[in-house]
């Protein structure tokens, strides 16, 4: 397994970012997800025009990567032209699987906006050890 960098995973997310389906918001994002055994899953913002079938880079990543059997995951990376931020859904499934990924956000030059943790975007955050905690 050869170690990812986060540059490496930012410029994964930014070409992520190129297959963008967004002809309403032209708010294209995209995200690359490190799995726990090195393994890259990108994904890119999808748009429909009835909106709420809308899916962002971040939960298409993290589903093509459960789709493949990994549950386990060390960094997203998030592309947008602004370093934006993941959404509370994004937020909540990737909390799901890895509540203390590494979360980098970056713009579509290239430059790191923020380094942080999945947690520190969701403090107390509602997991799967909540609903078996006695
Ligand atoms: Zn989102």
């Amino acid at each position: 397994m050869t170690a990812v960098s986060d540059q490496q995973l930012a410029t994964a997310a930014i070409a992520a970012s190129q297959h963008a389906y967004i002809p309403y918001s032209r708010y294209a994002v995209g995200a690359a997800l490190l799995a726990g055994d090195g393994t890259v899953y990108t994904g890119c913002n999808v748009e429909s025009a009835s909106f709420s079938p809308t899916i962002c880079a971040e939960r298409t990543a993290l589903v093509k990567a459960v789709s493949e059997g990994r549950r386990n995951f060390t960094a997203v990376a998030v592309a947008t032209r602004d370093g934006g931020s993941p959404c509370g859904v994004c937020r909540q499934l990737l909390y799901e699987f890895s509540p203390s990924m590494r979360v980098i956000l970056t713009d579509l030059d290239g430059n790191v906006r923020l380094t942080t943790t999945l947690a520190d975007l969701l403090p107390h955050g509602f997991g799967p050890f909540d609903l078996y905690a006695e």
